[in-house]
């Protein structure tokens, strides 16, 4: 039980606390979690339970309040919390950087832990324009991606996002100028595919690099493309010398139906971010790794140090429930379990594709998307979903679902009927 009366609670919540995309405090109503465990979130006051159609944002792979994810936490506390990592190591940021070394796509060799997915999206930024710097090559510093992106918040992730329409419109102007393909279509198309070689063709001599979010477009709109642009961004950048990067954060560890999204095309980025499912969604750790041809092509330079070191760079805590959550996944079969998700999710999303206001129903590995032909109206699509008992957020035009990889399958039929519904009334 919280020790503040739930009315307190919020009243005080109101006041004072920003939420992510919030209006000022005091313009929201969240729905205040007590506990959560499995795939279940248990709201306050005998609120009842919800299953949770959204992993904590792509994160909670194994549920909550996991056991062993428990332990590894408690075990690491009683050793130690925290310690720098300047001139400073430890086993646990050593194990998960071997970890996620052999179980990345062969090449990516050096890894950089930092403290949330967007500084790792600023970290692999910095590391390309770097290299360029290194090699004498200082013109190399711009960015080119493909619309539709989303990198993250802060400053250098914001400048690859989507321009138009998207979460930093009001930015436009002060952030970075970056180069924008169009973005990709859903099926192979070879004018697609010409499209992309002649603006990083046209653009190579000013290019640090190319930043992509690999077969699924998260928060910039859930949209699903061929892995086959994969293979043509990593021709491309080949042939002209312009480094690859891969935001897996949102894709990373199975969600796709392949460990990573990269996997699906055999393509090996220059560097890789993750984070989110990285720690099972216990603690905030994301890392960028990136191949031995990036890192000694930095130390090579005037300044031979890749110039980032957060506070909490390596935090022993999030480091070994990440080592567990990637023990958690390679034993017990995540392929199989995202396999029944997406079986479970195709069947359940199916009449969503009849509904009236519905544009287009896709999924893929444990990812299910309803597109409406109108904004959702949050509130009543939340209210919908909450009414049959899971937790969604709808937002722009989409009423989407990634559920943890432990849904069983009548929760998974329950959360595609929460979909149904939120997109019936949203
Ligand atoms: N890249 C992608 C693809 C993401 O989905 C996100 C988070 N939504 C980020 C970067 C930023 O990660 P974080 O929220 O941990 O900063």
């Amino acid at each position: 039980m919280p020790d503040l009366p739930l009315e307190e609670l919020l009243t005080l919540d109101r006041r004072h606390v920003w939420h992510p995309y919030g209006p000022m405090p005091g313009r929201q109503e969240p729905l205040v979690v007590e506990s959560a465990s499995g795939v279940r979130l248990r709201l306050a006051d005998g609120g009842g339970e919800l299953v949770d159609g959204m992993s904590s944002w792509w994160s909670a792979i194994h549920g909550y309040n996991h056991p062993v994810l428990n332990g590894a936490v408690r075990t690491q506390m009683e050793r130690m919390s925290h310690v720098m990592f300047g001139g400073l190591t430890h086993e646990p940021a050593v194990r998960l950087a071997k970890l996620l070394v052999d179980m990345s796509p062969e090449g990516l060799e050096h890894v950089f832990l930092a403290d949330s997915g967007s500084v790792a999206v600023e970290v692999a930024l910095k590391m390309c324009v770097q290299y360029w710097r290194s090699l004498g090559r200082p013109g190399k510093q711009r960015l080119l991606t493909w619309r539709g992106g989303y990198h993250g918040d802060t400053w250098h992730p914001m400048s690859v996002c989507d321009p138009e329409g998207g979460m930093h419109e009001l930015w436009r102007g002060v952030l970075p100028r970056q180069l924008f393909a169009e973005a990709p279509p859903a099926a192979y198309e070879e004018a697609y595919a010409d499209h992309l070689r002649a603006m990083v063709e046209r653009h190579a001599d000013e290019l640090a690099a190319v930043v992509v979010e690999p077969v699924v477009q998260g928060a910039g709109g859930m949209r699903f493309h061929s892995p086959a642009y994969l293979r043509v961004l990593r021709e491309v950048c080949d042939a002209q010398d312009v480094l690859l990067v891969f935001d897996e954060i949102a894709t990373g560890f199975g969600r796709t139906g392949a460990l990573f999204a990269a996997d699906h095309a055999a393509v090996t980025p220059d560097v890789m971010c993750v984070g989110k499912a990285l720690t099972g969604g216990y603690l905030t750790m994301a890392a960028a790794l990136c191949t031995p041809r990036v890192a000694e092509g930095i130390s090579r330079g005037e300044v031979p140090v890749l110039a980032h070191g957060p506070t909490f760079m390596g935090n022993p805590l999030a480091a070994a429930v990440s080592c567990a959550s990637l023990g958690l996944l390679r034993d017990q079969d995540w392929a199989s379990r995202v396999g029944r998700i997406e079986k479970g999710l195709r069947k359940g999303l199916a009449e969503a594709a009849a509904l009236p206001g519905v544009r287009d129903v896709r999924v893929l590995g444990a990812i299910g998307v309803v597109q409406l032909d109108h904004p959702v109206d949050m509130a009543a699509a939340t209210r919908a979903a909450v009414r049959e008992g899971v937790w969604l957020r709808p937002f722009r035009d989409l009423v989407y679902t990634m559920p943890p990889y432990v849904t069983e399958d009548a929760d998974v039929a329950r959360i595609a009927r929460a979909v149904c519904a939120a997109a019936r009334e949203g």
